[in-house]
């Protein structure tokens, strides 16, 4: 008998355990067992072909229409070629030099195939499949079929589903009973279906109705664990104490806002009152922000940091990238004006300083930036989110913006709370212009309160998006071009954004962080600036003024490269995703994304942000190669048709694996979830929050139960090391 450590080479045996472990990093009984199926298969149901995703490895039930050898053309050997279909759309495949498959596929028969997908003529392609038939008897193992239901797990070349069916039976086989870590009263109330029973039945199942009270049951463990560790969090930061910063009449908050050269909206004011009632609290504020793409956060941000200025203290503002925290340096000091001069000549009363502190100074403007920090001449200090890690000391940091955080985890938060140091926590504001529906909202920030900015500053005008599917439309792509020309000739600028940034050695060639997804071998190189830029000086775009921006530059190219386009010097800037958050130029109208598939929902939707800031409607441009007809091309369409971020976060959401929740991580981690959905159980989740608000806020350390103890530390244990991994 063997427990859920069980390492799995003693369970499965070598080679299956090497597979899965390079395959899913999975190591143990317990971490197999929670390698869940993606959904099950049933006899004479077909998959639907349409929605398979190009690049992906899937498992797909299909019937075979023709089976065809012929000798290949150009070298020696034979080809079977066999043609699928789900019934209405049809998949081909090929094997070479593999002529026995003409004897085991039959035209009629049903089998799973295994392989990934690939595009070609725009055509849907298996490339050197695996199967197992169903329908010829001499194949089937009886036993292993012999429910209706097949499990269809996330598979890969190395480990096909069926393979991991087998050795999730094994381990079963040879498991005792797992206990349960709900106490059996909660159970009960809740009405799930025990643990062990549940484990087996997701992987084992009856009936449909099996699958169903498993789902529920193991959501709900994921779940309640997230959301134990959550109520934890809230109550542990809550009780520390943080310095009060109340507004002070007269100040630099004040004399600010009179000069002002607009109205705020509506919900600047709202969203303003209630940051300013908890920065005069004495418990640290944990507050995020959401507002769309130049909704105006960062005026919210600026008129909270001079209140902690008024009160005496200093506010950081954290930034994702250096780039992004040069620009914020200088549009906090544009916006203030002599009131950012303080102690200079010139400085108005009330003035503070606002000091840059980043990786890219000289050892002296560095030194000098921490010894303003430390001495609290600086009132602001913006900086990279490297500001929390390093030993750079405050005089009295009272509060802690962070802007556009979605590479910015529960851990960091927690980080960032403790460096006030002696007990005190500053406040933290955390603004995303990413859109987040509610239930990411009680999960990923769940230790947070939210609000957000649900208009635009009037005077703002809209941004259109067309798809351009140049494996379709060759000829487009000329308009593109001329249409960029159009805008340059108006007095505009425009983006040209690729995935890469080329002239690598490294195969870890993208910008900070988010790597376009894998593409698999069987597509070209996602396009880089490096051949773009030439490319489009000396063709589309010659005798334009062309820039170039990317993560790999010198931190002061890329600051000389920034400020020449938003001085308007450069035309047209051929750039990564870096241009993708918080870039602010008003006069940019149109940008071009090349390879768009390359990109996820959320990101599209920042990137395209960039344009349509100023009064000029923004054009966004997604240049594609995918052919029509695939789950790609559907999204991309999606990005084209809608501007409602929020409708857009959860169609990212859906399409992107839900990824792990408390680490600094977007991508699936061992700690991610498996089971639960952020998407479609909102009530669980809903619940579960319910559950273990009341559960911690009677015994924060949940002595009286073991098991569920037990599962949180489980999940911050794994999480933290997840975390240490990445930074
Ligand atoms: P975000 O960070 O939310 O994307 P910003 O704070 O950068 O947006 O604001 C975008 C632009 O809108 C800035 O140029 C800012 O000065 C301007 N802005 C902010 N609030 C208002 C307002 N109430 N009325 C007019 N313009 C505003
Ligand atoms: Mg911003």
């Amino acid at each position: 008998m063997a427990s859920l450590s069980e390492k799995l080479d003693r369970v499965v045996g070598k080679k299956s355990a090497d597979a899965l472990k390079a395959a899913f990093s999975l190591e143990t009984a317990g971490e197999l067992l929670r390698h869940y199926p993606r959904r099950y298969a049933e006899r004479g149901k077909l998959t639907e072909i349409a929605g398979l995703e190009v690049g992906e490895h899937v498992t797909v039930m299909a019937k075979v229409v023709s089976v065809n050898k012929r000798q290949m053309k150009t070298k020696r050997g034979s080809i079977v070629e066999v043609v699928l279909t789900d019934g209405s759309k049809s998949l081909e495949c090929a094997f070479f030099n593999q002529p026995w498959h003409m004897d085991k596929l039959k035209p009629g028969f049903n089998a799973l195939f295994a392989g990934k997908v690939t595009a070609f003529r725009n055509k849907l392609q298996l490339a050197n499949p695996d199967y197992q038939l169903f329908d010829s008897t001499d194949e089937v193992d009886a036993e292993e079929f012999a429910g209706s239901l097949i499990p269809v797990y996330p598979a890969s070349a190395k480990i096909q589903s069926w393979q991991i069916a087998q050795c999730v039976s094994q381990t079963l086989g040879m498991l005792d009973e797992i206990e349960d870590p709900f106490p059996d009263e909660l159970r009960d109330k809740l009405g799930l279906a025990e643990y062990d029973a549940s484990v087996r039945a997701i992987h084992l199942p009856a009936d449909w109705a099996d699958v169903e009270s498993a789902k529920t049951r193991l959501k709900w463990d994921e779940a309640l664990a997230l959301q134990l560790v959550l109520a934890q969090r809230r109550m542990a930061s809550g009780a520390r104490p943080a310095p009060a910063c109340p507004p002070r009449p007269g100040g630099i908050l004040d004399a600010f806002d009179q000069r002002l050269p607009f109205k705020l909206t509506k919900g600047q004011v709202e969203v303003g009152h209630a940051i300013a009632e908890d920065l005069s609290g004495s418990h640290p504020m944990s507050r995020l922000l959401q507002g769309e793409v130049g909704s105006g956060k960062t005026i919210v941000a600026l008129r909270a940091m001079l209140q902690v200025v008024d009160s005496g203290r200093q506010a950081a503002l954290l930034a994702p990238t250096e780039v992004l925290a040069a620009q914020h340096a200088r549009s906090l000091a544009e916006m203030l004006g002599d009131l950012a001069q303080g102690g200079q000549l010139g400085g108005a009363e009330n003035a503070t300083n606002i000091t840059l502190l980043t990786g890219s100074l000289t050892a002296p403007q560095r030194k000098q930036a921490m010894l303003d920090a430390a001495s609290g001449a600086a009132g602001i200090v913006v900086g990279t989110h490297a500001l929390i890690q390093d030993k750079v000391s405050f005089a009295d940091l009272g509060f802690v913006v962070v802007d556009e955080q979605h590479r910015f985890g529960v851990e960091q938060r927690d980080a960032l709370r403790a460096r006030a140091g002696e007990n005190v926590s500053p406040h933290v504001l955390v603004m995303t212009a990413t859109p987040i529906p509610r239930t990411v909202a009680m999960t990923v920030y769940g230790d947070l309160e939210t609000s957000a900015l649900r208009e635009l500053p009037a005077g703002r005008s809209p941004i259109s998006t067309n798809v351009v599917p140049v494996s379709e439309k060759p000829a487009w792509l000329d308009r593109v071009w001329e249409r960029i020309r159009e805008e340059v000739s108006k007095g505009h600028q425009a983006y040209v954004v690729c995935p890469r940034i080329g002239e690598e050695a490294s195969s870890e060639d993208t910008d900070e962080g988010e790597p376009p997804k894998d593409s698999g071998t069987d597509r070209r190189p996602p396009l880089a600036v490096a051949d773009v830029a030439p490319l489009l000086a000396e063709g589309a775009l010659a005798g334009l003024r062309l820039g170039i921006l990317h993560g790999r530059l010198a931190p002061d190219e890329k600051d000389r490269v920034m400020r020449a386009f938003a001085a308007g010097d450069i035309d047209v800037l051929v750039a990564t995703t870096v241009v993708e958050v918080g870039v602010n130029v008003p006069n940019a109208t149109a940008m071009v994304i090349m390879d768009a598939d390359r990109f996820g929902v959320s990101q599209l939707h920042q990137l395209r942000g960039r344009v349509g800031r100023g009064s000029a409607p923004g054009l966004c441009l997604l240049v594609t190669e995918m052919p029509g007809g695939t789950a790609t091309r559907d999204r991309l369409a999606a990005v084209a048709s809608t501007l409602d971020g929020f409708e857009l976060a959860r169609l990212d959401l859906e399409m992107r694996r839900e990824g792990d929740i408390l680490g600094s991580s977007q991508s699936g981690s061992r700690s991610g979830l498996k089971m639960l959905s952020l998407l479609r159980d909102e009530d669980v989740i809903a619940d579960a929050r319910v559950v273990a608000q009341a559960l911690i806020a009677d015994d924060p350390d949940l002595k009286p139960y073991p098991g569920l103890a037990t599962m949180v530390s489980q999940l911050v244990a794994e999480d933290r090391a997840e975390y240490l991994e990445k930074s």
